[in-house]
């Protein structure tokens, strides 16, 4: 039995009301398969359909032909040919035909758009489009019909509880490097719902008014760091939600406050040419790591460095006799140690420290609403996030613009539905 090409194409991509009319192989000089061209006509007898209303109109005109990028056949760049119609719609007058296969007005066909986008989530952009015989740029066409197809049909429902965070990307400290993103930290969807550029009141507010007032009023928690624009925003726009300050950021203050006192002190006992500043030689990520996770010969260096006199010794210390406090269940028991230890932290006159005991003062009852929210929303949720977040804006996907980036952002952490007719083809 022959198998003709056109059977291929009508049982992966049948378009009701048009035929493959045509398969034409191109060649280079040389006899090299350059390209196919595969033409399309309308079925006799079928009615074009308006593109905006999708009712049959009566023809009108016809325009030039145009090409569409398909999926590459046997490793051949591959077309759609065709000269789509005009028709007078009663409704919207003389507009182009309804044509199936194109998402609009890029020159790639939507088997061919979502073809590429999902490849793009596992190769990176650059080499997708060598893999695949096309450009940067359609790549980069293709993910962005792709995700706004997805954000388009999304549902956002059941929005229980979201993380706001910012997070800084690319090289500069200038605003624009901040972004600020909203995710849905639901124990049973965690997902990215919003990205937006800098760390403002506005950016904050641009992003709920994104979600839409249904979803700002069904929130039940909300989680965030000690940032004042997003506490103002949240506190108006979200009243009814339990506001949580959650552990994975205030973990990273007290990381930075002994991280701080590590850089001065080192600096000053070099400066002395002390023999005590070997001991803080290579201990950073074995200070900033939870001591109880600190194994081996490293749990001696800091054993060690705990029993001298350096500042940075009692800096550490005093991070490490933090950790306890989230393992209350009494929301009492928690605050008295919390008023515990901020009154040592503001006595050990460490400046770093003193900073982060005045801060969790000012900010207690929305910390203490961890306990309040406990079991209901996940400690990790937002740090796993960012780290995906990070993995994207870093691995050199090559993106050139903010535009992209943010592209990209939602196409690998938004779980963004995706049109459903194509998925024949990955
Ligand atoms: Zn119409």
């Amino acid at each position: 039995m022959q198998l003709q090409v056109k059977t291929i194409l009508n049982a992966i991509q049948h378009f009701p009301g048009f035929v493959f009319q045509d398969i034409g192989l191109r060649r280079y000089r040389d006899g090299r398969p350059r390209e196919i061209e595969i033409t399309l006509e309308p079925h006799n007898g079928i009615c074009a359909k308006c593109s905006r209303c999708l009712q049959p109109a009566p023809g009108y005109d016809q325009l030039p032909q145009r090409r569409w990028l398909f999926v590459p056949l046997w490793g051949i760049v591959t077309w759609f040919v065709y000269a789509a119609r005009r028709v007078q719609c009663p409704e919207h007058g003389v507009v182009i035909e309804h044509v199936p296969w194109s998402g609009g007005k890029r020159p790639v066909s939507i088997a061919m758009m979502c073809f590429v986008a999902r490849w793009a989530r596992r190769l990176s952009w650059r080499e997708t489009a060598r893999a695949f015989q096309t450009s940067w740029e359609c790549v980069y066409r293709s993910v962005e019909w792709f995700v706004e197809w997805g954000l388009a049909h999304r549902k956002l429902e059941n929005v229980e509880s979201i993380g706001v965070d910012e997070i800084h990307w690319g090289k500069s400290k200038r605003a624009d490097n901040f972004l600020t993103v909203i995710y849905q930290i639901d124990g049973h969807c965690r997902r990215l719902l919003w990205v937006g550029k800098r760390r403002t009141q506005a950016t904050l507010r641009r992003g709920l008014a994104a979600l839409g007032q249904e979803v700002v009023h069904g929130l039940r928690f909300v989680c965030s760091d000690m940032w004042r624009p997003y506490l103002n925003v949240i506190a108006a726009q979200a009243g009814q939600a339990l506001h949580v300050l959650d552990r994975f950021h205030i973990t990273t203050h007290l990381n930075q406050a002994v991280d701080q006192v590590r850089r001065a002190e080192t600096g000053r006992l070099r400066a002395a040419a002390s023999a005590q500043a070997a001991r803080l030689k290579d201990m950073r990520w074995k200070l900033l790591r939870r001591g109880s996770r600190v194994r081996g010969k490293a749990k001696a260096q800091l054993r060690a460095l705990a029993g001298s006199k350096l500042v940075t010794a009692r800096a550490w210390i005093l991070k490490e006799i933090f950790q306890p406090f989230w393992n209350y269940r009494s929301l009492t028991w928690a605050r008295y140690f919390l008023e515990d230890w901020t009154w040592r932290a503001l006595r050990s006159r460490i400046e770093p420290m003193r900073r982060v005991a005045h801060m969790l003062r000012a900010h207690q009852k929305l910390i203490l609403n961890w306990f309040r929210a406990k079991g209901e929303i996940s400690s990790g949720a937002v740090e796993g996030l960012n780290n995906k977040i990070r993995v994207v804006t870093r691995r050199s996907y090559g993106f050139r613009t903010y535009d992209a980036m943010e592209t990209a952002l939602y196409h690998t952490l938004g779980r963004l539905p995706e049109p459903e007719s194509t998925h024949k083809f990955c």
